[in-house]
Protein backbone atom coordinates (compact mmCIF):
# COMPACT_ATOMS: atom_id res chain seq x y z
CA UNK A 1 0.00 0.00 0.00
CA UNK A 2 1.23 3.37 -0.78
CA UNK A 3 2.12 5.99 1.99
CA UNK A 4 2.64 9.42 2.14
CA UNK A 5 3.24 11.56 4.76
CA UNK A 6 3.09 14.92 3.43
CA UNK A 7 0.85 15.71 6.96
CA UNK A 8 3.72 14.98 8.91
CA UNK A 9 5.82 17.39 6.83
CA UNK A 10 3.67 19.96 7.34
CA UNK A 11 4.04 19.67 10.81
CA UNK A 12 7.77 20.32 10.79
CA UNK A 13 9.43 24.12 11.46
CA UNK A 14 7.51 26.17 8.70
CA UNK A 15 10.78 27.46 7.25
CA UNK A 16 12.18 23.92 6.94
CA UNK A 17 8.72 22.97 5.27
CA UNK A 18 9.02 25.97 2.75
CA UNK A 19 12.63 24.77 1.55
CA UNK A 20 11.66 21.32 0.97
CA UNK A 21 8.86 22.40 -1.38
CA UNK A 22 11.35 24.88 -2.67
CA UNK A 23 14.24 22.37 -3.54
CA UNK A 24 11.68 19.68 -5.23
CA UNK A 25 10.51 22.69 -7.31
CA UNK A 26 14.18 23.30 -8.51
CA UNK A 27 14.72 19.48 -8.31
CA UNK A 28 12.10 18.64 -11.28
CA UNK A 29 13.10 21.75 -13.47
CA UNK A 30 16.31 20.00 -13.42
CA UNK A 31 14.39 16.90 -14.40
CA UNK A 32 16.30 15.67 -11.38
CA UNK A 33 14.04 12.64 -8.95
CA UNK A 34 14.94 13.88 -4.89
CA UNK A 35 13.60 12.55 -2.10
CA UNK A 36 14.35 12.99 2.04
CA UNK A 37 16.10 10.01 3.44
CA UNK A 38 18.03 8.66 6.46
CA UNK A 39 17.54 9.84 10.48
CA UNK A 40 14.79 12.32 9.73
CA UNK A 41 11.89 10.07 8.20
CA UNK A 42 12.66 7.60 10.84
CA UNK A 43 12.47 10.26 13.73
CA UNK A 44 9.47 12.17 11.92
CA UNK A 45 7.58 8.49 11.66
CA UNK A 46 8.00 7.98 15.60
CA UNK A 47 7.12 11.84 16.45
CA UNK A 48 10.53 12.63 17.29
CA UNK A 49 12.24 15.85 16.60
CA UNK A 50 15.26 15.60 13.75
CA UNK A 51 15.90 18.68 11.10
CA UNK A 52 18.73 16.78 10.06
CA UNK A 53 17.99 16.98 6.22
CA UNK A 54 19.40 14.74 4.14
CA UNK A 55 18.28 14.31 0.93
CA UNK A 56 19.18 12.01 -1.94
CA UNK A 57 19.28 13.21 -5.76
CA UNK A 58 18.81 11.02 -8.19
CA UNK A 59 21.57 11.29 -9.91
CA UNK A 60 23.13 14.63 -9.71
CA UNK A 61 23.70 16.54 -6.35
CA UNK A 62 26.12 18.48 -7.63
CA UNK A 63 23.90 19.81 -10.26
CA UNK A 64 20.64 20.20 -8.03
CA UNK A 65 23.37 22.18 -5.78
CA UNK A 66 24.07 24.10 -8.20
CA UNK A 67 20.63 25.23 -9.35
CA UNK A 68 19.63 25.73 -6.09
CA UNK A 69 22.71 28.38 -5.08
CA UNK A 70 21.75 30.05 -8.37
CA UNK A 71 18.17 30.18 -7.37
CA UNK A 72 18.49 31.80 -4.43
CA UNK A 73 20.48 34.28 -3.47
CA UNK A 74 20.12 33.10 0.80
CA UNK A 75 22.02 30.01 -0.06
CA UNK A 76 25.47 29.28 -0.65
CA UNK A 77 26.89 26.12 -1.24
CA UNK A 78 29.67 25.36 1.71
CA UNK A 79 31.25 22.01 0.45
CA UNK A 80 31.32 20.13 -2.32
CA UNK A 81 33.28 16.61 -2.88
CA UNK A 82 32.81 15.44 -6.05
CA UNK A 83 34.88 12.23 -5.18
CA UNK A 84 32.05 11.34 -2.97
CA UNK A 85 29.21 13.27 -5.26
CA UNK A 86 27.83 15.13 -2.38
CA UNK A 87 27.56 18.59 -1.34
CA UNK A 88 26.51 20.67 1.26
CA UNK A 89 24.24 23.97 1.36
CA UNK A 90 23.09 26.77 3.86
CA UNK A 91 20.10 28.39 3.57
CA UNK A 92 19.92 32.01 5.88
CA UNK A 93 16.44 32.55 6.70
CA UNK A 94 16.48 35.78 8.77
CA UNK A 95 19.66 35.08 9.87
CA UNK A 96 18.76 31.59 10.83
CA UNK A 97 21.31 28.84 8.82
CA UNK A 98 19.44 26.25 7.67
CA UNK A 99 22.34 23.61 6.22
CA UNK A 100 21.33 20.39 3.74
CA UNK A 101 23.18 17.67 2.78
CA UNK A 102 22.62 16.44 -1.07
CA UNK A 103 23.98 13.55 -2.00
CA UNK A 104 23.83 11.57 -5.55
CA UNK A 105 22.16 8.21 -5.34
CA UNK A 106 25.12 5.85 -4.75
CA UNK A 107 26.31 2.56 -4.48
CA UNK A 108 28.29 1.18 -2.04
CA UNK A 109 30.79 -1.45 -3.47
CA UNK A 110 33.09 -3.27 -0.55
CA UNK A 111 36.66 -5.22 -1.95
CA UNK A 112 36.51 -6.52 1.20
CA UNK A 113 35.14 -6.72 4.91
CA UNK A 114 35.41 -3.71 6.94
CA UNK A 115 37.43 -1.57 4.28
CA UNK A 116 36.08 1.57 3.16
CA UNK A 117 33.62 0.57 0.04
CA UNK A 118 34.62 2.17 -3.51
CA UNK A 119 31.43 4.32 -4.48
CA UNK A 120 29.47 4.70 -7.91
CA UNK A 121 26.85 6.89 -8.18
CA UNK A 122 23.83 4.44 -8.71
CA UNK A 123 19.76 4.47 -8.55
CA UNK A 124 17.70 5.22 -5.90
CA UNK A 125 17.10 1.39 -4.36
CA UNK A 126 20.93 0.83 -4.60
CA UNK A 127 21.51 4.08 -2.07
CA UNK A 128 18.67 2.82 -0.13
CA UNK A 129 20.45 -1.36 -0.40
CA UNK A 130 23.32 -0.02 1.08
CA UNK A 131 22.12 1.89 4.44
CA UNK A 132 22.32 0.04 7.67
CA UNK A 133 18.63 -0.90 8.79
CA UNK A 134 15.34 -1.16 7.10
CA UNK A 135 14.46 1.66 9.65
CA UNK A 136 16.65 3.94 8.24
CA UNK A 137 16.18 2.78 4.61
CA UNK A 138 13.18 4.80 4.26
CA UNK A 139 13.30 7.79 1.31
CA UNK A 140 10.41 10.12 1.23
CA UNK A 141 9.94 12.31 -2.25
CA UNK A 142 9.86 16.04 -2.12
CA UNK A 143 8.57 16.24 -6.14
CA UNK A 144 5.86 18.48 -6.56
CA UNK A 145 3.61 15.92 -7.85
CA UNK A 146 4.47 13.04 -5.41
CA UNK A 147 5.53 15.46 -2.43
CA UNK A 148 5.48 13.05 1.01
CA UNK A 149 5.60 9.77 -1.02
CA UNK A 150 7.37 6.99 0.98
CA UNK A 151 9.23 5.17 -1.04
CA UNK A 152 9.73 1.75 1.35
CA UNK A 153 11.67 -1.09 -0.60
CA UNK A 154 12.46 -3.20 2.38
CA UNK A 155 9.60 -2.78 4.54
CA UNK A 156 11.04 -0.46 6.46
CA UNK A 157 7.78 0.80 8.03
CA UNK A 158 7.15 -2.41 9.20
CA UNK A 159 9.95 -3.01 11.47
CA UNK A 160 9.06 0.80 12.32
CA UNK A 161 6.22 -0.20 13.98
CA UNK A 162 6.78 -3.89 15.40
CA UNK A 163 10.14 -1.74 16.57
CA UNK A 164 12.72 -3.69 15.01
CA UNK A 165 16.67 -3.24 14.19
CA UNK A 166 16.71 -5.23 10.96
CA UNK A 167 20.06 -4.94 8.26
CA UNK A 168 18.95 -5.30 5.04
CA UNK A 169 21.23 -8.55 3.88
CA UNK A 170 23.35 -10.77 5.27
CA UNK A 171 26.76 -10.12 5.11
CA UNK A 172 25.94 -5.84 6.37
CA UNK A 173 27.84 -6.22 9.62
CA UNK A 174 30.79 -7.89 7.61
CA UNK A 175 30.93 -4.94 5.25
CA UNK A 176 30.85 -2.70 7.94
CA UNK A 177 31.27 -3.66 11.49
CA UNK A 178 30.84 -0.42 12.72
CA UNK A 179 26.90 -1.51 11.68
CA UNK A 180 27.49 -3.28 15.21
CA UNK A 181 27.71 -0.57 17.51
CA UNK A 182 24.87 1.00 15.31
CA UNK A 183 22.70 -1.90 15.69
CA UNK A 184 22.94 -1.44 19.74
CA UNK A 185 22.61 2.03 19.50
CA UNK A 186 19.37 2.28 17.95
CA UNK A 187 17.77 -0.30 19.93
CA UNK A 188 18.83 1.60 23.22
CA UNK A 189 17.67 4.83 21.90
CA UNK A 190 14.84 3.70 20.46
CA UNK A 191 13.46 1.53 23.04
CA UNK A 192 13.82 -1.36 19.69
CA UNK A 193 14.38 -5.02 19.80
CA UNK A 194 17.15 -6.23 17.40
CA UNK A 195 15.23 -8.81 14.81
CA UNK A 196 16.49 -12.59 15.58
CA UNK A 197 18.06 -12.81 12.26
CA UNK A 198 19.88 -9.24 12.62
CA UNK A 199 21.20 -10.70 16.53
CA UNK A 200 22.20 -13.77 14.81
CA UNK A 201 24.42 -12.22 12.03
CA UNK A 202 25.72 -9.94 14.92
CA UNK A 203 26.55 -12.75 16.93
CA UNK A 204 28.58 -14.89 14.36
CA UNK A 205 30.30 -12.01 13.38
CA UNK A 206 31.36 -11.24 16.90
CA UNK A 207 31.26 -15.13 17.53
CA UNK A 208 34.51 -15.45 14.14
CA UNK A 209 36.89 -12.97 15.78
CA UNK A 210 37.81 -11.49 12.87
CA UNK A 211 36.61 -8.02 14.10
CA UNK A 212 38.57 -8.54 17.26
CA UNK A 213 40.90 -5.72 18.02
CA UNK A 214 39.39 -3.77 15.27
CA UNK A 215 40.91 0.04 15.88
CA UNK A 216 44.23 -1.29 15.24
CA UNK A 217 43.26 -2.23 11.73
CA UNK A 218 41.14 0.30 10.00
CA UNK A 219 40.41 4.17 10.40
CA UNK A 220 39.44 4.28 14.27
CA UNK A 221 37.28 7.69 13.72
CA UNK A 222 34.79 5.57 12.28
CA UNK A 223 34.34 3.74 15.67
CA UNK A 224 35.46 6.71 17.52
CA UNK A 225 32.01 8.24 16.21
CA UNK A 226 30.14 5.28 17.22
CA UNK A 227 31.01 4.98 20.62
CA UNK A 228 30.34 8.61 21.01
CA UNK A 229 27.23 8.47 20.21
CA UNK A 230 26.63 4.88 22.09
CA UNK A 231 27.75 6.42 25.36
CA UNK A 232 26.50 9.68 24.75
CA UNK A 233 23.01 8.15 25.22
CA UNK A 234 20.49 9.23 27.91
CA UNK A 235 20.64 5.49 29.37
CA UNK A 236 24.06 5.10 29.69
CA UNK A 237 23.27 1.80 32.27
CA UNK A 238 21.84 -0.24 28.84
CA UNK A 239 24.06 0.89 26.27
CA UNK A 240 27.25 0.02 28.26
CA UNK A 241 25.37 -3.55 29.07
CA UNK A 242 25.04 -3.86 25.90
CA UNK A 243 28.28 -3.42 24.41
CA UNK A 244 29.44 -5.40 26.64
CA UNK A 245 27.27 -8.07 26.49
CA UNK A 246 27.02 -8.83 22.63
CA UNK A 247 31.23 -8.65 23.12
CA UNK A 248 31.24 -5.72 20.60
CA UNK A 249 33.94 -4.40 23.04
CA UNK A 250 36.29 -6.73 21.47
CA UNK A 251 36.75 -4.37 18.63
CA UNK A 252 38.39 -1.86 20.96
CA UNK A 253 40.52 -4.18 22.62
CA UNK A 254 40.04 -7.87 23.42
CA UNK A 255 41.83 -7.13 27.10
CA UNK A 256 39.23 -5.46 28.30
CA UNK A 257 37.23 -7.07 31.13
CA UNK A 258 33.95 -7.01 30.42
CA UNK A 259 33.21 -7.42 34.23
CA UNK A 260 30.66 -4.01 33.74
CA UNK A 261 28.81 -4.22 37.43
CA UNK A 262 30.96 -1.40 38.37
CA UNK A 263 31.00 1.03 35.52
CA UNK A 264 27.21 0.25 34.86
CA UNK A 265 25.85 1.72 37.96
CA UNK A 266 27.14 5.42 37.48
CA UNK A 267 24.79 8.35 36.43
CA UNK A 268 26.48 11.46 35.14
CA UNK A 269 23.64 13.63 35.45
CA UNK A 270 22.81 15.90 32.65
CA UNK A 271 25.93 18.25 33.06
CA UNK A 272 28.33 17.15 30.46
CA UNK A 273 27.29 16.62 27.18
CA UNK A 274 30.86 14.84 26.84
CA UNK A 275 29.40 12.06 28.99
CA UNK A 276 31.02 9.19 26.34
CA UNK A 277 34.84 10.18 27.34
CA UNK A 278 33.46 9.58 31.47
CA UNK A 279 32.66 6.03 30.33
CA UNK A 280 35.40 5.68 27.90
CA UNK A 281 37.48 5.85 30.36
CA UNK A 282 35.79 3.62 33.33
CA UNK A 283 35.84 1.07 30.94
CA UNK A 284 39.74 1.22 29.73
CA UNK A 285 40.83 1.70 33.47
CA UNK A 286 41.60 -1.74 34.73
CA UNK A 287 44.38 -1.83 31.21
CA UNK A 288 47.79 -0.80 31.95
CA UNK A 289 49.00 2.69 30.54
CA UNK A 290 50.47 1.84 27.44
CA UNK A 291 47.48 -0.58 26.32
CA UNK A 292 44.98 2.82 27.25
CA UNK A 293 47.09 4.83 25.31
CA UNK A 294 47.19 2.20 22.59
CA UNK A 295 42.90 2.11 22.59
CA UNK A 296 42.57 6.30 22.80
CA UNK A 297 45.28 6.46 20.01
CA UNK A 298 43.89 3.77 17.69
CA UNK A 299 40.42 5.62 18.13
CA UNK A 300 41.84 8.86 16.75
CA UNK A 301 40.84 10.83 19.82
CA UNK A 302 42.33 13.85 19.66
CA UNK A 303 44.69 15.63 22.50
CA UNK A 304 41.99 17.60 24.32
CA UNK A 305 39.67 14.46 24.67
CA UNK A 306 42.91 12.58 25.62
CA UNK A 307 43.76 15.12 28.50
CA UNK A 308 40.70 15.08 29.60
CA UNK A 309 40.78 10.88 30.68
CA UNK A 310 44.77 11.26 31.83
CA UNK A 311 43.64 14.01 33.73
CA UNK A 312 41.33 12.34 35.43
CA UNK A 313 43.43 8.99 35.86
CA UNK A 314 46.47 10.82 37.00
CA UNK A 315 44.18 13.20 39.87
CA UNK A 316 42.65 9.75 41.05
CA UNK A 317 46.31 7.88 41.36
CA UNK A 318 47.10 10.98 43.49
CA UNK A 319 44.20 11.05 45.75
CA UNK A 320 44.85 7.24 46.18
CA UNK A 321 48.02 8.07 47.92
CA UNK A 322 46.11 10.70 50.33
CA UNK A 323 43.11 10.44 52.59
CA UNK A 324 41.58 13.79 51.50
CA UNK A 325 39.50 14.77 55.19
CA UNK A 326 37.88 18.79 53.82
CA UNK A 327 36.87 20.21 51.06
CA UNK A 328 40.00 22.58 50.30
CA UNK A 329 42.42 19.48 50.02
CA UNK A 330 39.51 18.02 47.51
CA UNK A 331 39.81 21.44 45.71
CA UNK A 332 43.32 21.80 45.45
CA UNK A 333 43.26 18.66 43.50
CA UNK A 334 40.76 19.12 41.60
CA UNK A 335 40.42 22.55 40.46
CA UNK A 336 42.04 22.46 37.03
CA UNK A 337 40.43 19.68 36.14
CA UNK A 338 37.51 20.12 33.50
CA UNK A 339 34.26 18.33 35.00
CA UNK A 340 34.41 15.25 32.62
CA UNK A 341 37.83 14.38 34.47
CA UNK A 342 36.64 15.11 37.97
CA UNK A 343 33.90 13.00 36.86
CA UNK A 344 36.03 9.99 36.08
CA UNK A 345 37.95 10.63 39.52
CA UNK A 346 34.85 10.19 41.40
CA UNK A 347 33.60 7.62 39.22
CA UNK A 348 36.20 4.73 39.59
CA UNK A 349 35.23 2.36 41.69
CA UNK A 350 38.17 2.57 44.61
CA UNK A 351 36.46 6.53 45.33
CA UNK A 352 33.21 4.39 46.21
CA UNK A 353 33.93 5.14 50.15
CA UNK A 354 31.52 6.89 52.15
CA UNK A 355 33.47 10.44 53.30
CA UNK A 356 35.43 10.53 49.83
CA UNK A 357 32.47 10.46 47.55
CA UNK A 358 30.46 13.05 49.84
CA UNK A 359 33.52 15.66 49.16
CA UNK A 360 33.08 14.76 46.13
CA UNK A 361 29.60 15.35 45.74
CA UNK A 362 30.25 18.90 47.83
CA UNK A 363 33.15 19.66 45.91
CA UNK A 364 30.78 19.12 42.12
CA UNK A 365 27.88 20.47 43.41
CA UNK A 366 28.99 23.41 45.55
CA UNK A 367 32.80 24.25 45.93
CA UNK A 368 33.84 24.15 42.01
CA UNK A 369 30.76 26.99 41.49
CA UNK A 370 31.79 28.96 44.70
CA UNK A 371 33.15 32.06 42.77
CA UNK A 372 35.23 35.25 43.78
CA UNK A 373 33.79 38.69 43.37
CA UNK A 374 37.03 40.83 43.64
CA UNK A 375 39.24 39.99 39.95
CA UNK A 376 42.79 40.38 39.52
CA UNK A 377 42.28 43.52 38.11
CA UNK A 378 40.85 44.96 41.40
CA UNK A 379 43.88 43.80 42.94
CA UNK A 380 46.47 45.45 40.03
CA UNK A 381 44.48 48.58 41.48
CA UNK A 382 45.27 47.85 44.82
CA UNK A 383 48.91 48.00 44.18
CA UNK A 384 49.83 44.55 43.19
CA UNK A 385 51.94 44.03 40.30
CA UNK A 386 50.94 42.13 37.23
CA UNK A 387 51.63 38.55 37.09
CA UNK A 388 52.00 35.07 38.86
CA UNK A 389 51.77 36.76 42.30
CA UNK A 390 47.85 38.17 41.18
CA UNK A 391 46.54 34.37 41.01
CA UNK A 392 48.29 32.85 44.10
CA UNK A 393 46.54 35.97 46.10
CA UNK A 394 43.32 34.80 44.08
CA UNK A 395 43.26 31.18 44.79
CA UNK A 396 44.14 32.06 48.30
CA UNK A 397 41.42 34.44 48.84
CA UNK A 398 39.16 31.41 47.30
CA UNK A 399 40.45 29.39 49.82
CA UNK A 400 39.10 31.44 52.20
CA UNK A 401 35.81 31.72 50.64
CA UNK A 402 35.69 28.07 50.28
CA UNK A 403 35.66 27.31 53.79
CA UNK A 404 33.90 30.36 54.94
CA UNK A 405 31.29 31.14 51.98
CA UNK A 406 29.31 33.74 53.68
CA UNK A 407 32.10 36.20 52.68
CA UNK A 408 30.95 39.18 51.05
CA UNK A 409 33.12 41.59 48.17
CA UNK A 410 34.30 43.65 51.12
CA UNK A 411 35.66 40.48 53.28
CA UNK A 412 37.25 39.28 49.84
CA UNK A 413 39.26 42.90 49.53
CA UNK A 414 40.18 42.83 53.17
CA UNK A 415 41.30 39.09 53.15
CA UNK A 416 43.45 40.26 49.59
CA UNK A 417 45.23 43.43 51.93
CA UNK A 418 46.52 41.38 54.34
CA UNK A 419 48.14 38.95 51.94
CA UNK A 420 49.92 42.33 49.62
P1 LIG B 1 20.92 10.13 14.39
O1 LIG B 1 20.23 11.37 13.92
O2 LIG B 1 20.35 9.56 15.64
O3 LIG B 1 22.40 10.21 14.41
P2 LIG B 1 20.86 9.01 11.76
O4 LIG B 1 20.12 7.83 11.20
O5 LIG B 1 20.62 10.34 11.12
O6 LIG B 1 20.57 9.02 13.30
P3 LIG B 1 23.57 9.21 10.84
O7 LIG B 1 24.78 8.58 11.45
O8 LIG B 1 23.52 10.68 10.72
O9 LIG B 1 22.38 8.65 11.72
O10 LIG B 1 23.35 8.56 9.42
C1 LIG B 1 22.42 9.04 8.46
C2 LIG B 1 21.93 7.89 7.59
O11 LIG B 1 23.03 7.34 6.86
C3 LIG B 1 21.37 6.70 8.39
O12 LIG B 1 20.00 6.87 8.66
C4 LIG B 1 21.66 5.53 7.48
O13 LIG B 1 20.69 5.43 6.49
C5 LIG B 1 22.96 5.92 6.82
N1 LIG B 1 24.16 5.37 7.49
C6 LIG B 1 24.94 5.99 8.41
N2 LIG B 1 25.95 5.20 8.79
C7 LIG B 1 25.82 4.05 8.11
C8 LIG B 1 26.57 2.85 8.04
N3 LIG B 1 27.66 2.65 8.77
N4 LIG B 1 26.15 1.90 7.18
C9 LIG B 1 25.07 2.08 6.42
N5 LIG B 1 24.32 3.19 6.44
C10 LIG B 1 24.68 4.17 7.26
Amino acid sequence: MKSNIKDKLQKIDKEYYSLLIDIGKVSKDQGLKSYLVGGMIRDLLLNFDNLDIDIVVEDNAKQLADAIVKKFSNCELAARHDRFHTAKIIFNIDGKKIPIDLASTREEIYEHSAALPTVKVSDLKKDLYRRDFTINALAVSILPEDFGDVVDLFNGLIDLKEKKIKVLHELSFIDDPTRMIRAIRFACKLGFTIEENTQRLLKEAVESKQFDNLIEKIRGDRVKIEIRYLFNLPDIESAVKAFFDSGIYRMLSTDLNPRRDVVCNVSTGDNTSRQWLIHLALIIKDLNPEKQEKILKNLQMTGEEIKIIKDGFSAFNRLKEKEPVDSIEIYRELKNLSIESTLIVKLLPNTQDLIRNTLFDEYIEKTSKIKLEITGQDLITMGVKEGKRVGEILDKVLEMKIKNTQMNKNDEVAEAKKLI
